[in-house]
C-alpha cells in the first residue's frame, strides 16, 4: 500500500504521460524525413519581397513558407508588420507556387483574417504562449477549424505554460500540433539572443513524446553565425524540423535582418546537416552503447550516495549553529567555497557555468536541511 502510495506520487511528481489527442503533422507533398522545413522572411514587406523569396525557395526544395504579417516588436516605433494587406500576397504564394504558407497569429481578428486568406499553418508567438488569457482567446477562435498550430516555447523558461498552451488548443479541436523552439529570454549578454536551455524542450518531449519539436535558430541565435551548430544540434538531439528565416536581401530586411540568411545560403545550411539516426540498429553499437550507460548509472548512485553523506553533514551544521546561536548562511564561507570549486573544477575541464549551477543547487539543498534542523 505505501508502496502504490510512493509510486502514485513519484508519478504525480514528474508528471508522466500527458494524454493529447494528436494527429500526425504532416503535409501532402512534403518528405516526411527529418527535418521538416519552414523557411521564409520574418516580415512580409512588400508583394514583390514575399514572391521573390517564395520563389527562390520554391527552387531550393522548401514546401513550407512563413512570412510574418503581425508583428510583436519588444518596442514601439519599429516596424510592426504590414498587417492584413499582406494576407493577399501569401495567397499568391499558395496558389502560384503551391507552397504551403504559415503566419503568426495573436489574437480572434488574426485568426479570422488568417483563416479567411486560406493561411494553411498558424503559429503562436513566445510572448503570447507567455500569457493564459491570449492563448485560450485564440483556441476558442479556433474551435471546430481543422488547421496545423504551431506553438512557440514562452519567453520564459516555463514548461507547464508551453503544455498548457497545448492542453487548450488540443481542448478547442486542434489535433494537428507541433511546438517551436525558440529559446528563452535570459538578463545579460550572451552569444545567444535567446538561451536554448536544451533541458526544455527536451523535458516536453519526454511529457508528450507524440508532439514534434522545430527549432527556430534564427530567433535562438539572433545572428547568422550560429544558425549551423543550433540546426545541427537540434538535428543531433532528435528533433523534428527546423524553421529558419530567409529573405532575398537579408541586409534590408524591416525586422530581424541581422539573423536573416538568403535562400541559397538556407539550402547550404540543409545540405551540410549530418542526420544521425535515432534507433540503434548494430548489434555492437548497442551492446557498447548499453554498456556505457551502465557506467553512467553506477556513477549517478555514487553521486546520490556522496550527496546523501554531504547533507548529513549540513545537518551537524545546523545542529551545532543552532546550539551556539550562529546563522545559517555566511556569504564569507559561500563566496570562498564557489571559487575553490569553480577553480578545480577548471583543472578537470568542466566548465564554470556547470559548477556554478551544481554548486548553487547543492548549497540551497543544504541551507534547506539546515533551516530545517534549525526549527526543528
Ligand atoms: C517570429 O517568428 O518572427 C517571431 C516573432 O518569433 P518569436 O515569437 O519566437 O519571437
Ligand atoms: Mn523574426
Amino acid at each position: 500500500m505505501r508502496k502504490a502510495n510512493f509510486v502514485k506520487s513519484l508519478k504525480n511528481k514528474y508528471k508522466m504521460g500527458i494524454s493529447l489527442n494528436l494527429e500526425k503533422l504532416e503535409f501532402a507533398g512534403v518528405s516526411k524525413d527529418r527535418p521538416l522545413v519552414m523557411a521564409g522572411p520574418c516580415s512580409a514587406e512588400t508583394e514583390q519581397q514575399v514572391m521573390d523569396t517564395a520563389r527562390q525557395l520554391k527552387e531550393r526544395g522548401i514546401h513550407i513558407y512563413r512570412a510574418g504579417i503581425w508583428k510583436p516588436r519588444t518596442r514601439p516605433n519599429s516596424f510592426e508588420g504590414v498587417g492584413k494587406e499582406g494576407l493577399p500576397w501569401l495567397k499568391r504564394v499558395k496558389e502560384e507556387l503551391g507552397m504551403y504558407t504559415a503566419t503568426e497569429v495573436a489574437n480572434t481578428s488574426h485568426v479570422f483574417e488568417a483563416l479567411k486568406y486560406g493561411i494553411d499553418i498558424l503559429w503562436i508567438g513566445a510572448r503570447t504562449t507567455a500569457n493564459p488569457f491570449a492563448v485560450q482567446e485564440i483556441a476558442d477562435a479556433l474551435s471546430g477549424v481543422e488547421i496545423p498550430i504551431l506553438i512557440k516555447n514562452p519567453v520564459n523558461p516555463d514548461v507547464e505554460l508551453w503544455i498548457g498552451a497545448f492542453e487548450r488548443l488540443n481542448q478547442a479541436g486542434i489535433k494537428k500540433l507541433g511546438a517551436i523552439h525558440r529559446g528563452f529570454s535570459t538578463y545579460g549578454k550572451s552569444f545567444y539572443r535567446n538561451d536554448p536551455q536544451w533541458q526544455i524542450p527536451i523535458e516536453l518531449k519526454r511529457r508528450i513524446p507524440d508532439l514534434p519539436i522545430i527549432t527556430d535558430p534564427s530567433h535562438i541565435c539572433g545572428n547568422r553565425d550560429g544558425l549551423f551548430e543550433i540546426s545541427q544540434e537540434a538535428m543531433d538531439l532528435n528533433f523534428d524540423g527546423l524553421i529558419i528565416e530567409t529573405h532575398v536581401t537579408p541586409d534590408l530586411a524591416l525586422s530581424d535582418a541581422f539573423q536573416q540568411i538568403t535562400p541559397e545560403e538556407l539550402k547550404k545550411l540543409l545540405d551540410n546537416l549530418v542526420l544521425r539516426k535515432a534507433n540503434i540498429d548494430n548489434a555492437f553499437a548497442m551492446h557498447t552503447i548499453e554498456d556505457l550507460r551502465r557506467q553512467i548509472d553506477k556513477f549517478d548512485d555514487k553521486l546520490i550516495d556522496i550527496l546523501e553523506d554531504r547533507m548529513k553533514v549540513a545537518d551537524k551544521i545546523g545542529k551545532y549553529k543552532k546550539e551556539n546561536n550562529i546563522t545559517i548562511l555566511q556569504s564569507g564561507r559561500w563566496d570562498e567555497l564557489l571559487k575553490h570549486r569553480v577553480a578545480s573544477g577548471e583543472k578537470k575541464g568542466l566548465s564554470e557555468e556547470f559548477i556554478m549551477k551544481v554548486f548553487r543547487a547543492i548549497h540551497q539543498e543544504s541551507i534547506n536541511h539546515q533551516t530545517k534542523v534549525m526549527n526543528d
